[in-house]
């Protein structure tokens, strides 16, 4: 045998692969038990949309044929939703494959990206398997009025003449934190032209309208904005791989000279196109999510546990203790939560929105867990 990891590049040497959540599969087979519930990936409980599905279970019969390449069918829809032309659209296999091939695009090992301590796990690992170098910033702290979130002043201090990207999920996983519509808008005003900001809007459908800070408006006003989407959770897609970035059409056209040709498969670009037009089911999603959210919310307060408050569609919950054996304790119970040692918060858990029952359901189990 020959020392294979000595031959890759020596950015992806030093890479630590992404931890996902735990399978309900996988459970069910070490368990050997029913009725689990999988609270760990911040997947949509309502399943997929019905009319994406259903354009998804349309499109399996042309499978023999190539997807369209360009996405003509999806751009056209996104680019009236957003008010941008289609040549400010660069799809993705998931929002994550254009933040990958921004940091493919626009970084070398001579150059270095910033982002917060803390932020989604995609991020640390684009940039190191470029080569190029990670400011982490240090996150606030849990008194602040963003807690665990980007500390946009540290941040802004970190961009140096090398930095090419700045990345920000807003809101923010793990932690759920986000940043008001005034304070990232003065952010990206201060940040040179030359350095490009990605804002993450994964979660963006779940905010309340007053806490909703979407960038997308933003776009004709700072060329080195990137604003990233997804179809992975409110509209319940997350299977079958679809997310996009809207950008100045000179960024867009950087990163389609490094896109895979076929990026998108035919059912996700079908699945997308016909769920941009259920706002039935978006709405819905919004609903069983505030509801959710304020079960868990109640269940924490009655506990004592802190938690960050969260526009998402999950929380991160504090248990001042190693969270791993409550973690343990859950998944025995049927209940696959997310650790979150490896973000370095080990004594937290991301626990996402179920419906009203699962809440209910964690809710008792919880109790149960921690008067044990
Ligand atoms: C879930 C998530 C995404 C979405 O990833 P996809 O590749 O689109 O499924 C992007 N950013 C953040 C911060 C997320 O939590």
């Amino acid at each position: 045998m020959c020392d294979y990891l000595s031959l890759a590049a020596p950015g992806v040497q030093k890479l630590k692969p992404y931890v996902p959540g735990k399978p309900i599969e996988e459970l069910e087979r070490e368990l050997g038990i029913a009725n689990i519930i999988k609270l760990a990936s911040n997947e949509n409980p309502l399943g997929p949309s019905p009319k994406g599905l259903q354009a998804a279970q349309a499109a399996l019969d042309e499978v023999n044929l190539y997807p369209d390449g360009s996405g003509y069918a999806l751009k056209q829809a996104l680019s009236a939703k957003h008010g941008v032309t289609p040549e400010q659209i660069t799809l993705g296999n998931g929002s994550n494959d254009v933040l990958v091939l921004l940091a493919e695009a626009f970084l070398t090992p001579a150059h270095n990206a910033v982002y917060s301590q803390y932020c989604f796990a995609v991020y640390p690992l684009a940039v190191q398997a470029v080569g190029a170098v990670h400011k982490q910033v240090p996150a606030l702290g849990w008194d602040s009025d963003s807690p665990l979130g980007n500390d946009l002043e540290a941040m802004r201090e970190a961009i140096d003449e090398n930095t090419r990207l700045v990345f920000i999920a807003n809101p923010n996983n793990p932690t759920g934190s986000y940043l008001h519509t005034e304070a990232l808008r003065q952010f990206v005003a201060s940040v040179p032209k030359e350095v490009i900001v990605v804002i993450d809007e994964a979660y963006l459908e779940y905010a309340p309208p007053d806490k909703r800070t979407d960038a997308s408006g933003w776009l004709d006003d700072f060329p080195n904005l990137v604003v990233t989407r997804t179809f992975s959770k409110a509209y319940g897609l997350a299977g079958l791989r679809v997310g996009y970035a809207l950008s100045n059409p000179e960024i867009a056209n950087v990163l389609n000279r490094i896109r895979q040709p076929f990026n998108v498969n035919s059912p996700a670009l079908a699945a997308a196109r016909a769920a941009l037009d259920d706002s039935e089911f978006l709405q819905r999603a919004y609903r069983q999510n505030q509801q959710g959210m304020a079960i868990l919310e109640n269940t924490c307060q009655q506990l004592g546990l802190r938690y960050v408050p969260s526009t998402a569609n999950f929380l991160l919950v504090d248990f001042q203790q190693d969270a791993q054996p409550i973690f343990d304790r859950l998944l025995r119970a049927g209940i696959i939560t997310r650790p979150v040692a490896n973000y370095g918060l080990p004594e937290c858990l991301r626990i996402t929105i179920g419906t009203e029952e699962q809440m209910q359901r964690l809710d008792s189990t919880l109790r149960a867990v921690l008067n044990a």
